[in-house]
């Protein structure tokens, strides 16, 4: 007889944390998109589970951007404002977001998967004992175990791997920029303050910031940019690349190709979209000479517009676009300058 195949026991969490928490990242006193679109993204959350939605904001004279939060989705802010937390440091501000989240106990904590929030969650996280998921794409509640459901493209981008934290509190993830909108802001909105401080000196820290220097680039920077201009492989080499960056000039728009354009050296990892490169949402985005790989799609599929131009009319490309056009892009990408010129 065969033997019953044993269950996992799964602990039930603990009940006392409740609540849906964003960390808000703000830099220089202004706080970034991710942050917002987060909120946007908890308050659906928060109200699945019936809790409450909270922002998390540590810094240094940062209380200006409380109202802000408030009319972005969150009922409670949580904020500890001090000297040590003026510039960003991991050490500083893991100890502020493990102070509270031990005091409060939220039952969901997440970060923007921008450079500060994949370090922070998981200093945050290993701290904590928890479990985290990184650069996700899709969050959602299974109502039934009262779970967050935390996907992320795995296997090379093939699959979606949807990741559960079953048993440790609170569940965390990070959350590419772009994938989710913020809500539109409700004037007036008000909502609850609670003010913590930090248990933290200077002197008590080990990393100190003695100069903060600015890049300097007049390149519209990807995540930013309302247009992008993208080129692939099927630009054939770095002159034929020159096209798409002869448009994205003639259209004010940023630059950005596919890992295999940036693998051949025809444009720069920072220009990569997709899975392993930046995940962009413009109003306007060109695939020029893409095959439409779900591993590039994956980082352009919530353009508001999407043009493409491939030779080859299967191409996978034709199915993630608003207006396909069939046809050598040599031909055509030069005639839109030319149209665009005449603007
Ligand atoms: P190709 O697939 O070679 O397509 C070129 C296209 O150009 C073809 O469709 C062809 O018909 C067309 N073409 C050729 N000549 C012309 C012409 N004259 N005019 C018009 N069209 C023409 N890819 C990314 O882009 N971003 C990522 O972040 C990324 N991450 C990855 C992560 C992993 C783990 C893996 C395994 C892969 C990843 N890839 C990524 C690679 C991805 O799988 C594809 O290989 C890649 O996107 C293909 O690039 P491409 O479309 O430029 O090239």
């Amino acid at each position: 007889m065969a033997k019953e195949e044993e269950k996992p026991k799964v602990k039930l969490p603990d009940s006392e944390y409740q609540g849906v928490w964003i960390f808000i990242e703000q830099r220089n006193g202004k706080i970034t998109p991710v942050s917002l679109e987060l909120l946007g993204e908890g308050r659906k959350l928060a109200d699945k589970l019936g809790v409450e939605l909270s922002g998390v904001l540590l810094g240094y004279k940062v209380g200006h951007l409380v109202d802000t939060l408030y009319q972005y989705g969150a009922d409670t802010v949580y904020l500890i404002d001090d000297p040590v937390l003026e510039q960003y440091r991991s050490e500083a501000y893991q100890v502020g977001v493990v102070d509270v989240v031990k005091k409060y106990k939220p039952e969901i904590l997440l970060f923007g998967a921008t450079v500060i929030g994949r370090d922070l969650a998981s200093t945050v996280a290993t701290e904590l004992g928890t479990g985290l998921t990184a650069d996700t794409t899709r969050l959602d509640i299974d109502m039934k175990n009262r779970l967050l459901e935390a996907s992320r493209p795995a296997m090379g981008g093939n699959i979606m791997a949807t990741i559960l934290c079953k048993e440790k509190r609170p569940q965390m993830a990070s959350v590419r920029p772009k994938v989710f909108k913020a809500i539109k802001p409700v004037e007036g909105r008000k909502g609850k303050l609670i003010e913590e401080t930090i248990n933290l000196n200077e002197e008590d820290l080990k990393t100190k910031v003695i100069e903060v220097i600015q890049e300097v680039s007049d390149k519209i920077r990807l995540g930013d940019a309302d247009i992008i201009v993208a080129g692939g492989k099927g630009l054939q080499d770095e002159k034929g690349f020159q096209l798409i960056r002869d448009l994205a000039k003639e259209l004010g728009a940023a630059v950005g190709a596919s890992r295999d354009a940036v693998e051949a050296g025809w444009a720069e990892h920072s220009e990569q979209v997709g899975q392993t490169g930046t995940t962009v949402a413009p109003k306007l985005y060109f695939a020029i000479g893409i095959s439409g790989a779900v591993q590039h799609t994956v980082g352009m599929e919530n353009s508001e517009i999407v043009v493409a131009i491939n030779r080859d009319p299967n191409a996978q490309i034709f199915e993630k676009c608003t207006y396909g056009i069939v046809g050598d892009a040599f031909e055509i990408v030069p005639k839109f300058i030319e149209e665009f010129k005449k603007l």
